[in-house]
């Protein structure tokens, strides 16, 4: 069985498996490479995933969700119609379709996948995009970091030690990573970025422009018509894509405005140059996270090997000369930037599933190939007097493993509860509880006596767990941890029933959709004919009636119609088709 890779971004995902030794993107049902990330519910329930949700945007915006990744370990909920949706749930609406289209294109079942997220993501947004595979029905072999997936796209895990730097400019997120690569271990060194800029602000600044020179010019008002204004932004992204090849390029929107006299259109010319000076501060304002991220890491921009360009909005000219600038290196971008992330995740995919995947090659000598990442936030437990005392320092490298001994601040105290942080503030009010755990039976003493030892485990996917003993009694107490953002088990074997029971529903609705549009392209074709002369009499009376009876079966409402109206629909179409 094969296992896939899964770049699961922010505004586009994108899959990838290894063929034959080689890692190659799977092209989605609509024929392209990468499948926005939105997920939308129709009006009549059905629910949308990837382009069709996208272009239907506009239309139905509350019920249309996109950039669910920056939800990733919140209690953030999708209300629709009701229901609740976590962005887990969401995220693995996604997955199942990447899942599907990778089944359609390998012609077989696939469950093991590894899933990226940024190296930026704490435990509880790994954890949650764990969650969203095992929703999906994926077995979710490792989460990588993007960065790392991007270095083994590269095959940069082979030959020399490495220091790379990964410049990763997506649709709304923006981070930078310095990785080490040595023999056969990849180490994330550090990581910084910012995960609101993106493609959409270049789009924004572009449709701003746009919209001011149209209004300026024409006298016309749209600024406060959304439809108009998406029509817009979309033209915008369009026309940027453009200008990453073109010197110049023409925005075209017919029938934009009214005004007195009728329908406005829009047409402007926008040079490359011109979008370089609407963008100019987006662009630099990626310095500081590439001079920062240097710094963590401890290393000189002339210690770099090498440069990559991941994420679409790398394809942008003047994003390409600030990296070289900033560098001193051209960087390299031989593999598609959208697609080297979900490449590289491929790769491990089939480096974790062994020699049957045909790529042996590809493993480093030791075997598995050891991917060490590092963690972004640090961890720290509070104690007494509300202050963060911090046990694992950020930028340490994972697996990690910390142990340390507490004891009571309290006389008699038969508990402790221990919070759990990330964050790097001094002061625990200040840092992001992530869980509470609560040891019990402690042995009733004078406070400082008992000793309770703690550990903390972190394991390759940046997993945290837990555990406590009282050594004063040598038990090993139970641990309680409340980590609200987490699925438990049962929520989650719920979302896998929800999601499976939703998907033949939506199939079967999707089926008597496309089935209607055959009968009304048959019925046009039939009316066609009827108007024409090369039908006999009798030949025409019977393509009418037949006609007429699919025209009847239609006007039944779709959800009215039991299984014998859609059996009579099913033979009453047969008939009209080989009328027609
Ligand atoms: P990603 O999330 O990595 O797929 O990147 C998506 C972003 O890349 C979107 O904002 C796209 O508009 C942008 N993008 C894709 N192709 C190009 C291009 N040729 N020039 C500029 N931006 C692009």
């Amino acid at each position: 069985m094969s296992a896939i890779g899964i770049d699961l971004g922010t505004t586009n995902s994108c899959v990838a498996a290894v063929e034959g030794g080689v890692p190659d993107v799977i092209v989605n049902a609509e024929g392209e490479r990468t499948t926005p990330s939105v997920v939308a519910f129709s009006k009549d329930g059905e629910r949308l995933v990837g382009a069709v949700a996208q272009r239907q945007t506009a239309m139905n915006p509350e019920r249309t969700i996109a950039s669910v990744k920056r939800r990733m370990g919140t209690d953030w909920r999708a209300k629709v119609d009701g229901e609740d949706f976590s962005p887990q749930q969401l995220s693995a609406m996604i997955l199942r379709k990447l899942r599907r289209d990778a089944e359609r294109h390998l012609g077989e079942e696939v469950q093991d996948a590894v899933i990226t997220v940024p190296a930026y993501f704490n435990d509880m947004q790994r954890n949650a995009t764990k969650d969203a595979g095992t929703i999906a029905g994926l077995n979710v072999l490792r989460i990588i970091n993007e960065p790392t997936a991007a270095a083994l796209a590269y095959g940069l895990d082979h030959g020399d030690a490495k220091r790379v730097m990964v410049y990763d400019l997506g649709g709304g997120t923006f981070d930078v990573s310095v990785i080490e690569i040595g023999d056969g271990v990849i180490e994330v060194l550090a990581t910084a970025g910012d995960n609101h800029l993106g493609g959409d602000d270049f789009d924004e600044r572009l449709a701003e422009h746009l919209i001011e020179r149209f209004e300026r010019e024409t006298g016309a008002r749209m600024s406060s018509d959304p439809m108009a204004c998406e029509r817009v932004r979309e033209a915008a992204e369009q026309a940027k894509r453009e200008l990453s090849s073109m010197e110049s390029t023409t925005v075209n929107l017919p029938y934009l405005a009214q005004d007195a006299n009728g329908p406005v259109h829009l047409e402007q010319t926008v040079t490359r140059a011109e979008f370089e000076r609407l963008t100019r501060d987006l662009v630099e304002s990626t310095t500081e996270a590439v001079n920062q991220t240097l710094n963590d890491a401890g290393i000189a921009v002339s210690e770099l090997d090498e440069v990559l360009l991941v994420g679409g909005s790398t394809r942008i000219p003047a994003v390409q000369k600030h990296v070289r600038a900033l560098t001193g290196k051209t960087p390299s971008n031989s593999i598609n930037p959208d697609e080297c992330v979900a490449k590289g995740a491929a790769i491990q995919a089939a480096t974790l599933m062994g020699a049957r995947s045909g790529c042996t090659d590809l493993m480093p000598r030791g075997g598995e190939l050891l991917l060490l990442d590092v963690i972004p936030i640090s961890f720290a437990i509070e104690t007494v007097g509300g202050v963060a005392t911090r046990v694992i320092e950020r930028n340490t490298t994972l697996p990690v493993h910390y142990e340390q001994v507490f004891t009571t601040a309290a006389a008699f105290q038969t508990k402790v509860e221990i919070n759990v942080m990330q964050g790097e503030r001094p002061m625990a009010a200040d840092n992001r509880s992530i869980g509470k755990f609560t040891l019990k039976g402690i042995k009733r003493a004078p406070a400082g006596t008992p000793q309770i030892n703690v550990t903390f485990d972190i394991d390759a996917n940046g997993i945290l767990t837990v555990a406590a003993k009282d050594l004063g009694t040598g038990n090993e107490q139970s641990i309680t941890i409340t980590d609200s953002e987490r699925l438990s088990d049962s929520e989650i074997a719920d979302a896998i029933r929800d999601a499976e029971r939703y998907e033949a529903e939506d199939a079967a609705k999707r089926a008597s959709m496309e089935e209607r549009t055959r009968a009304q392209q048959l019925l046009e074709q039939a009316h066609e004919k009827l108007r024409g002369k090369e039908l006999e009499r009798e030949e025409k009376k019977r393509l009418r009636a037949s006609a007429a009876n699919v025209q009847r079966l239609l006007s039944k409402r779709p959800e009215k119609m039991t299984d014998e109206d859609k059996a009579k629909l099913g033979s009453a179409i047969e008939e009209l088709e080989s009328l027609v």
